[in-house]
């Protein structure tokens, strides 16, 4: 209050000011006005009456003189007139000038004095006066001169009313500039300000009624910085309240394939689900005359593998493999998993064009280093984004003729490669209940924005009945992008998007692993053509410590960073020297992308160089293996290694560290975790580690090589307890309840 007080006082301080400083100057040019209209009258009548006086006082009728000034005594503002002597006697005087006038008789003198007509202001009785003298001559010389008073009160009248009316305009400012201040204060500052501190009070009093921050263009940066902590509120609620649910459901027990399938029996009602996606489950492949069969390695086919095995229906995906055509019957289908036939595969096939535009082009050189901040920069080019809108309309109408029989039938789309399909199913079935996961992260607006496509994109996206991302922030940064791009409608209480009419729900959904009582892996995978039980043996490591990375060869997951760390600590601890050897599993990915060819190259040279540095006679620091082993080979990995390096630069979820902590049924071994992937926010006790931040990495490799058993059967036993209970089975629970509950 005090504040807004003298926030009044200076405004009524400077209005003041104003005032007075206009109010006076207006004053003195008034004065000088006045001033000069007086004197100018005055010497137009003195130079008039001279003429008719000269004469008669040389002839000294003072008679006729007298009469003279009588005249013009008391004509408008005269006051009267006098004739004196050149001894300043006084010769003549209307009656109407006071006796005394020494005062005007001094000013004759001087006139007299200098010859030469002069005029000033005098007070006769209290009255301002002024009195104009001019010389009286005969031939020769001054013989007198002509007084002339004028009244000069209304001068002084006028510069007080003048004053008087800018005090009244003061005033009047002054309260009504009071008043105004008051006003706005109250309706563009304290009004506002008090909805804002209502809404965050509705969120922190987690009411029914939660009111959204208002939108006061004037308060933009402070809104935004306002909704951050309202939507951070409302997140690290839901999160907490995942988090006692989750302690919640412990005492419930594990999801399990046959309990997804009761609960898919009861929830869906037989309704069929279609997968879409563009890795497929089974990869067909030839060597000479013989055709087998692989599963890729995958987060995405990982997790959901499980569902369709659990549930059965349609998996939808890109025939990829060089025997894939072989073992397709004539509508491109073929019952897997080969050796125990759960539920059915249609291949699409796309030719190379249609691959390279749509696979390697817009989906992996465009979509992925854009949502991947991982420092590789996003290519765009027209004529993959037309190959990528014909490959998603190809899908589309596979779909589409696939459920043509199907009444509401339930639609799990997969990953970035098919933002575009949810719009195209809507508009052909509007019955259909569509769900799309997006596997990667999703950026922040302004990285999404340097999409030429992205209001496509997203529109495309808004065709779907559900967005499921991994984490909140994911979901938070997906709407965030929306508001930025898209006329919609957004509610932010409900997670929800609406345009057109149409509604889509954006939720979090961590994906997990088919985790029950282990890793359970697929072992109908025909591509374990190797005993690997053994490793130690197998790979002739003599070392004590084993450490293990199980990647993609991909930028993006901090592969370099981690021999780097390496180096760094074999450096630091030369006592680890021969004592531990690092397994690098790193199967090749989209090789025919140059990004990942040099990544690989990049990487490769990298172990060399590291090697070249450490290396002792039988003793190598890391193994590099670029191959592909399937789950059950990478089960003997997971149990081998003492500690488990998944350094991510930026990464949606990162299967390797669940598989890792669901393989250590010994409840041994230790996670080092990249705080960018997103299941650092569910495995909190893992080593937490900024992959960027090399020494902080080899302090953590030392400390988790360094870890009592009972720290890490502590550790471990409380992650398997998280993977146990939130595994893929749940996953795919949650998110077909959320569909089934949709419409
Ligand atoms: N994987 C595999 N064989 C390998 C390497 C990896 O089967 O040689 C599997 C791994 O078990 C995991 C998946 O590939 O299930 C990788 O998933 P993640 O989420 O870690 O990363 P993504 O590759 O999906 O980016």
């Amino acid at each position: 209050m005090k504040r807004i007080i003298a926030a009044i006082l200076l405004i009524i301080a400077i209005v003041s000011l104003t005032v007075v400083f206009f109010a006076f100057t207006q004053v003195t040019n008034e004065e000088l006005r006045l001033r000069n209209d007086i004197q100018y009258r005055s010497t137009l009548l003195a130079e008039s009456l001279r003429e008719t006086v000269e004469p008669n006082f040389i002839n000294k009728s003072e008679k006729y003189l007298q009469g003279v000034v009588e005249k013009y005594a008391n004509k408008e503002r005269f006051a009267g007139l006098a004739i004196v002597d050149n001894q300043n006697n006084i010769v003549a005087v209307s009656s109407t000038l006071p006796n005394e006038i020494s005062e005007a008789q001094k000013i004759a003198g001087d006139v007299m004095d200098s010859d030469k007509a002069n005029g000033d202001f005098v007070n006769f009785k209290d009255k301002k006066m002024y009195v104009f003298a001019v010389p009286l001559h005969d031939d020769k010389s001054v013989v007198g001169s002509l007084l002339i008073v004028q009244n000069a009160g209304y001068i002084n009248t006028r510069l007080t009313d003048i004053w008087k009316t800018n005090l009244i305009r003061l005033f009047t400012q002054a309260f009504f500039l009071s008043v105004a201040t008051l006003l706005i204060l109250r309706w563009i500052i304290y009004e506002p300000i008090k909805s804002l501190v209502d809404s965050i009070k509705s969120a922190q009093l987690n009411t029914d009624n939660k009111k959204s921050v208002p939108n006061i263009p004037l308060f933009n940066p402070l809104i935004k910085e306002l909704s951050n902590i309202q939507r951070n509120l409302t997140e690290a609620r839901s999160v907490a309240s995942e988090e006692a649910r989750l302690r919640l459901e412990k005492v419930d027990s594990p999801w399990t394939a046959e309990r997804l399938k009761e609960f898919i029996k009861d929830t869906l009602k037989g309704r069929t689900i279609i997968v879409v996606s563009n890795r497929e489950p089974y990869i067909h492949t030839k060597e000479g005359n013989k055709i087998s069969y692989y599963f890729p390695a995958s987060g995405m086919v990982t997790a959901i593998e499980p569902i369709i095995q659990a549930c059965g229906g349609i998996w939808i995906a890109h025939g990829s493999g060089d025997a894939d055509k072989l073992v397709v019957d004539k509508d491109n289908k073929i019952k897997v998993p080969p050796n125990e036939p759960k539920y059915t595969l249609k291949r699409i096939w796309l030719d190379e064009i249609e691959e390279k535009g749509y696979y390697y082009g817009f989906s992996n050189e465009g979509l992925w280093p854009l949502c991947h901040l991982a420092h590789t920069r996003p290519t765009f080019r027209k004529e993959d984004w037309e190959e990528y809108k014909r490959v998603n309309g190809k899908f589309a109408s596979a779909v589409l003729s696939e459920i043509k029989k199907y009444n509401k039938p339930i639609i799990l789309l997969q990953d970035y490669h098919f933002a575009l399909l949810p719009r195209m199913i809507k508009k052909g079935r509007p019955d259909a209940v569509i769900g799309l996961f997006w596997h990667i992260p999703w950026p922040n607006s302004e990285s999404f924005s340097i999409c030429p496509f992205r209001k496509d994109l997203l529109d495309g996206l808004l065709g779907a009945d559900l967005l499921g991302f991994h984490t909140q922030l994911h979901c938070n940064n997906f709407i965030d992008t929306i508001g930025r791009e898209l006329e919609s409608l957004i509610d932010w209480e409900q997670f929800t998007v609406t345009k057109n009419d149409h509604t889509t729900r954006i939720k979090p959904f961590p994906i997990s692993i088919a985790f029950y009582n282990g890793f359970h892996y697929q072992s109908h995978d025909q591509s374990s053509q190797i005993n690997i039980s053994n490793i130690r043996k197998q790979l002739n490591i003599k070392s004590e410590y084993i450490g293990l990375g199980v990647d993609r060869l991909d930028y993006t997951k901090g592969i370099i960073e981690r021999f780097k760390a390496i180096e760094y600590f074999l450096e630091k601890y030369p006592s680890y020297k021969n004592r531990f050897t690092f397994i690098q599993i790193a199967p090749p990915s989209r090789s025919k992308i140059k990004r990942y060819k040099d990544f690989e190259n990049e990487v490769v040279m990298e172990f060399e160089r590291i090697n070249q540095k450490f290396k002792s006679k039988g003793w190598e620091p890391i193994i590099f293996l670029k191959k592909r082993y399937n789950h059950e080979e990478l089960n003997h990995f997971y149990r081998l290694a003492n500690i488990c390096l998944v350094t991510s630069l930026h990464d949606g979820m990162n299967l390797v560290a669940k598989e890792f902590i669901a393989a250590r049924d010994d409840e041994r071994g230790v996670l080092i975790l990249s705080q960018f992937a997103g299941s650092s926010r569910e495995l909190k006790d893992a080593f937490i580690v900024n992959p960027y931040n090399t020494e902080h990495m080899s302090e953590a490799i030392k400390s988790g090589l360094e870890m009592t058993p009972s720290e890490q059967i502590r550790k471990i036993r409380k992650m398997r307890e998280i993977v146990k209970n939130y595994n893929i089975y749940r996953w795919s629970a949650e998110l077909l309840k959320t569909m089934a509950n949709l419409e």
